[in-house]
């Protein structure tokens, strides 16, 4: 049996997000379409990868598992419009008829995987799933995220399978929002946000956002300056998002999966090449051997460009495999491009996020 789970369902792709972008912009030109993730499965099936894994099936979830996380009156708002014909519960996070089951299917997914994993039915899990939800907060939908994924998994989790403490790295370009509120006065969850400063959303991001009362020290913001590539993450991940991870000790650790920090990436200014991606999940990989048994959860989230993200993607899901090929990338970067080196800017910018840490308490003082 291979020990790498993966969940999709036909029903992620046919979700439409709308924002409406103003008179100027003829409609049906969305940033969130689901032919990035088409694309992706697409090229995952041709490389052998789909056929790799374990299918794991999406997760049935109920209303009270949703209601661990998210406000009835929200939950009723959603599937209210869901069941015409749709509307829009926050900012840039439009929705269509039906987009409130396929939501629910999606955060369900997240659910399987990390269920899959905990029991150790596998070792490691990704789930493809669409809409994404690291911006969906408990009473409000944001940023094409309408459920919260991540954190009804794991108070599923927690609920019915005695999980403790997880950690959550968001490597998605945009804040991580959704989790940091949610779990924001909970010292049993640490949440790392990877991102291009005030990009989206703009107010939230801050390296002085580190938690509450108990949890002081287990919010961690890495803002980043536009124009980062692999230098400027290696040095974030090495000296920060590690380091932070193994001062806390999770029991299972998810990543929030997002391809917009790539170099083609049409929300965002950062430049990683696909590979790159594989790099950042052999890392977690390498962190959850050495922490908790081995227990990764990578959940998709943002990536936006129909040509790169899919090679992103692909590396992740080859990395958790331990594949070392690839498919052909059509951007490729070296390490010794501008673009990729470590500049002073962007290594002041980590350094800051650490001495936040440190006073915090989420690094050692
Ligand atoms: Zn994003």
């Amino acid at each position: 049996m291979s020990r790498v789970g993966f969940v999709t369902a036909d029903a992620y792709f046919g979700h439409e997000s709308f924002v409406d972008f103003g008179p100027d912009v003829e409609p049906g030109a969305q940033l969130e379409t689901p032919e990035p993730r088409k694309r992706l499965l697409r090229l995952l099936t041709k490389t052998g990868a789909v056929d790799a894994c374990e299918p794991i099936a999406t997760m049935a979830l109920t209303r009270a598992d949703l209601e661990r996380v998210h406000t009835r009156e929200y939950l009723d708002a959603f599937e209210r419009l869901s069941a015409g014909p749709g509307g829009e519960l926050g900012d840039y996070a439009g929705f269509g008829h039906g987009s409130y089951e396929i939501a629910v299917l999606s955060a369900g997914g997240v659910t399987a995987a990390a269920t899959a994993v905990w029991r150790n039915d596998v070792e490691r899990a990704f789930a493809l799933v669409r809409p994404p939800g690291h911006h969906a907060e408990p009473d409000r939908a944001r940023g094409y995220c309408l459920l919260a994924n991540i954190p009804i998994a794991v108070q599923h989790l927690r609920a019915h399978h005695e999980l403790g403490r997880v950690a959550i790295i968001d490597w998605d370009v945009h804040h991580g929002n959704g989790a940091q509120r949610i779990y924001y006065s909970d010292p049993e969850t640490l949440t790392v946000s990877v991102h291009q400063e005030e990009l989206y959303p703009v107010d939230s991001g801050f390296i002085t956002e580190v938690g509450e009362g108990p949890a002081t020290g287990t919010n961690v913001n890495i803002p980043l300056p536009a124009g980062c590539g692999m230098g400027a993450y290696r040095d974030a991940f090495s000296r920060l998002v590690e380091p932070t991870v193994r001062h806390f000790r999770p029991d299972l650790l998810i990543v929030a999966c997002g391809y917009d920090p790539g170099l083609l990436d049409p929300s965002s200014q950062m430049a990683v090449p696909a590979r790159g991606f594989g790099e950042f999940t052999r890392r977690m990989m390498m962190l959850a051997d050495e922490l908790c048994g081995g227990r990764l959860v990578v959940a998709q989230e943002g990536g936006y460009s129909p040509l790169h993200s899919p090679f992103c993607g692909t590396a992740v899901v080859h990395a958790l495999l331990g594949w070392e090929h690839l498919p052909v990338d059509p951007n490729p970067a070296d390490d010794d491009a501008p673009e990729q080196r470590l500049h002073p800017w962007q290594a002041e910018a980590v350094t800051a996020a650490m001495e936040a840490a440190r006073k915090s308490g989420a690094l050692p003082r």
